[in-house]
């Protein structure tokens, strides 16, 4: 009799995306005359920058000449790729990587998804409270969580971010192992200083614990003054993994690359207290479970960190944050607490009640979709989520129809 992995059962059913959509379906057939505008997804709107789309066609087109032809890849990336990448994004800040430390993928949820199983069963894991879902669900499946409760988890530190730390957790007074962060924050939009940053460096250093570094939204930080990578602090090499994508930055969530940076010198114990790399470990698991990303992605990956791919992109993200700034002043002029949308493409407001009801009285009475806050987490409840994806007119509308609602 074959048994199921138990602590499956123990996963929250995420009705977040699905009540939402049973609400907007509700409310659209009870009012077929009203246009509904959705400012609730995290995922981009805007077109490829062109020349992703170039070295995209490029690519195919070698790839249907016999000369051209690419089989298997190396599973951790074309070295083209890698390089680009330890060199725009890492030496360029100040930052000490190598190609040979950055691991290419399919997606930054895949590699948070798959991190944890380096790690022992018993490991204690904090993770951030309201966050993207990924971390805490997959360190369920593999049982290091117990029952779910008074809506949390058994088992694992929450790392509370509320308006009193300004979106930033303090460090847990409990032992912890292994520590997820995310900056700029999904949902929140807050972001982390080199100082506050340096803070959970030196921690993690003092305890042999390890940070899980997700910094999918660093292509949305304009100010100069805040780190775009945990390598920009000292220290982190021997106790940080960082977690890119190419989803948010370059409108990639479609076309689906990102990559992981494991440098040499991270380590965790084995049994008998002796100092493991980590390196060696996630490219075992890396080649032994992933055959990595297509040629033609590859290549419109490495024409994001061309000349005229950063120009494009700075602009596409411009665009986003320009919307943010919209949603931004509208909600605070209407008298809302607001955070994000200045260094990230989500404004996080304080509801004044209850997400749900908030959620109602924006599509009820504006015709405008958000996100409520309480589907990331119990320090969610009381507030929303409005994303900046979408197109600079839905946002100027939908922030006017907010305004005669609510003013
Ligand atoms: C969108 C997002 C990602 C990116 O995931 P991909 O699988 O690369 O598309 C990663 N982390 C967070 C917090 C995100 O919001």
């Amino acid at each position: 009799m074959l048994r199921i992995n138990e602590h499956y059962l123990k996963l929250q059913a995420s009705y977040l995306f699905s009540d939402i959509a049973k609400r907007v379906t509700a409310f659209q057939a009870a009012h077929p005359e009203r246009e509904v505008i959705k400012l609730g997804i995290g995922d981009v709107t805007q077109p490829l920058p062109p020349a992703c789309i170039a070295a995209f066609h490029q690519a195919v087109d070698e790839m249907a000449t016999a000369g051209g032809f690419r089989g298997y890849g190396p599973e951790q990336g074309y070295d083209f790729l890698r390089q680009a990448i330890a060199e725009h994004d890492f030496q360029a800040r100040g930052a000490d990587i190598q190609a040979d430390e950055v691991f290419v993928s399919d997606g930054a949820k895949c590699d948070t998804g798959n991190i944890q199983e380096l790690f022992a069963t018993d490991a204690k894991i904090a993770i951030p409270d309201p966050v993207y879902p990924v971390y805490l669900d997959t360190n369920v499946m593999a049982g290091r969580t117990g029952a779910f409760r008074d809506g949390r988890y058994e088992g694992i530190v929450y790392l509370e971010s509320t308006r009193a730390n300004n979106y930033v957790p303090d460090l847990p007074r409990e032992p912890v192992d292994l520590i997820y962060l995310c900056f700029p924050n999904n949902p929140t939009g807050s972001t982390i200083t080199k100082e506050q940053l340096q803070v959970w460096v030196d921690f993690a250093r003092d305890a042999k614990a390890l940070i899980l570094f997700d910094a999918a939204y660093e292509a949305f930080i304009r100010n100069p003054e805040l780190p775009h990578s945990i390598y920009e602090i000292k220290g982190a090499r021997e106790v940080a993994i960082e977690f890119r994508s190419y989803s948010k930055s370059a409108g990639f969530t479609g076309t689906r690359c990102a990559y992981t940076v494991v440098p040499k010198e991270c380590t965790a114990y084995d049994a008998a207290g002796s100092r493991q790399a980590i390196h060696p470990l996630w490219n075992r698991r890396h080649c032994t479970k992933f055959n990595g990303v297509s040629y033609p992605v590859q290549r419109a990956a490495e024409a994001v960190h061309s000349p005229e791919g950063k120009a494009q992109c700075t602009a596409l993200i411009d665009g986003y944050l320009a919307n943010a700034k919209i949603i931004r002043q509208a909600m605070a002029e209407l008298g809302y607490h607001t955070i994000g949308g200045d260094n990230a493409p989500y404004v996080w407001i304080e509801a004044k009640g209850d997400s749900w009801a908030f959620f109602d009285l924006l599509l009820n009475k504006a015709g405008v979709v958000c996100t409520p806050g309480a589907g990331f987490g119990r320090c969610g409840q009381g507030y929303i989520r409005l994303s900046a994806f979408n197109s600079e007119a839905n946002v100027v509308k939908a922030m006017g129809r907010i305004r005669e609602a609510l003013g």
